[in-house]
């Protein structure tokens, strides 16, 4: 047998996560592997913290990289703040919110679920009734920006409930972190995720997480030990907390969390805002290219996440051979409908450095290529360039 060196293919990410990684981040991963707790790795991870502060809006102590995917953050937020017969409200819009009922059931605890359809903003007034018919649940989770339908929700209002009827909060940010505002303090949020691949656009395989004063100190009051040794937070802390002393709990991604401190250094530098509104003129350009296509939007305008738009697949085409002529013919890579939009509906992910001019005409004349005269491809790409100079 012979085996050769992998050289992937040069695409362009427009679905669902993972997004375009930018050149600076892959030199950053190519740097020299150095110890965990060498000195010069402890500083990086002190300045990983700030610098995860700074893109979540907060002052909590407890802002650190899960070593694992958004998945293992989400995970990290249940088993720790779960205990088993605590009873947790579940808004559930859409894929994500399914994957919480399964970790509150898993943890031990048990699920109150709240329904809103899919592509549909979670209703405060449901997450209010349920606070209201269920005086003993201790935790409220969500999904801020829902992957699976586009749908955004009011994530402050929410938090806010939660506060008001003595619940913690969890929040889903991965696909929300650095594409909208993710104001963890403004909210009052208690334990909040993230990933790194969606619109922070570093390679998959990390999740930020931050965690309020009162998360901590239920965590560290837990009657119960945490089931997962590895992603016991009282146990974590001793390798990622405060000063200088710092000990071995396991041996952290160096080089992935090289290409995190790079990717949030480039958040810093461009400023959260200025993030936050090159997503949504890049998805207005988008909108308007798409729309001039006669494709239409699944989410109203009011709950629409700029930084993945759900349209519906145009009457009469196939959604796969579609999608395969674009990985194939254009090198352009963008989502499928998952769950009950499974062939109804195309995904196109503007996450980070997937979120520019380039990407847009790419993927409008792609699409136009595809999809033939009908489409209206020149005009499309008129109503874009409109709105990207406006
Ligand atoms: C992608 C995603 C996740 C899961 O992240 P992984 O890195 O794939 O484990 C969780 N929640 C939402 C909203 C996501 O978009």
């Amino acid at each position: 047998m012979s085996f050769q060196t992998f050289h992937p293919p040069v695409r362009t990410l427009m679905g669902p996560g993972p997004s375009d990684v930018h050149p600076r981040l892959s030199e950053a991963l190519g740097r020299p592997t150095i110890g965990h707790l060498d000195p010069e790795f402890i500083r990086l991870m002190d300045d990983i913290k700030q610098l995860l502060q700074y893109a979540f809006c907060t002052q909590n102590e407890l802002t650190i990289p899960v070593s694992a995917p958004g998945s293992a953050g989400m995970e990290t937020c249940f088993v720790n703040l779960v205990e088993p017969g605590d009873k947790v409200i579940i808004c559930r819009n859409g894929v994500f919110g399914m994957r919480m009922i399964e970790n509150v059931e898993r943890s031990g605890g048990e699920a109150v679920v709240v329904e809103d359809d899919w592509g549909q903003a979670v209703d405060p007034q449901k997450l209010e009734d349920a606070l209201k018919a269920h005086p003993a649940a201790k935790l409220v989770g969500f999904v801020h920006a829902e992957t699976s339908t586009g749908a955004r929700s009011d994530a402050e209002t929410l938090c806010k409930l939660a506060a008001k009827y003595d619940c913690l909060s969890i929040v889903d940010t991965v696909t929300s972190l650095a594409g909208i505002p993710v104001e963890v303090d403004r909210w009052g949020a208690d334990a909040v995720y993230s990933g790194t691949q969606k619109c922070l656009s570093c390679t998959p395989g990390l999740s930020p997480v931050t965690f309020s004063p009162a998360a901590v100190e239920k965590i560290r009051n837990r009657k119960s030990k945490v089931h997962s040794w590895f992603l016991d937070l009282n146990l974590v802390m001793g390798y990622w907390g405060e000063g200088a002393k710092r000990a071995y709990h396991h041996t952290a991604p160096i080089n992935a969390l090289y290409a995190l401190h790079e990717s949030l250094v480039m958040l810093h530098e461009e400023g959260l805002e200025n993030a936050w509104a090159r997503h949504a003129t890049m998805h207005q350009a988008l909108r308007a290219g798409l729309e001039t296509m006669g494709i239409n939007f699944l989410v109203d305008g009011a709950s629409r996440l700029p930084q993945l738009n759900a349209v519906f697949i145009p009457e009469g085409v196939d959604d796969a051979a579609v999608r395969s002529q674009l990985l194939n013919r254009f090198n352009l890579e963008i989502g499928a409908g998952l769950g009950e939009f499974a062939g109804k509906v195309w995904r196109i992910g503007l996450m980070g450095y997937s979120a520019r001019a380039e990407n847009i005409l790419l993927c409008l004349s792609s699409l136009a290529a595809v999809l033939g005269a009908q489409a209206n491809g020149d005009e499309a790409i008129q109503a874009a360039l409109r709105q990207l100079e406006n």
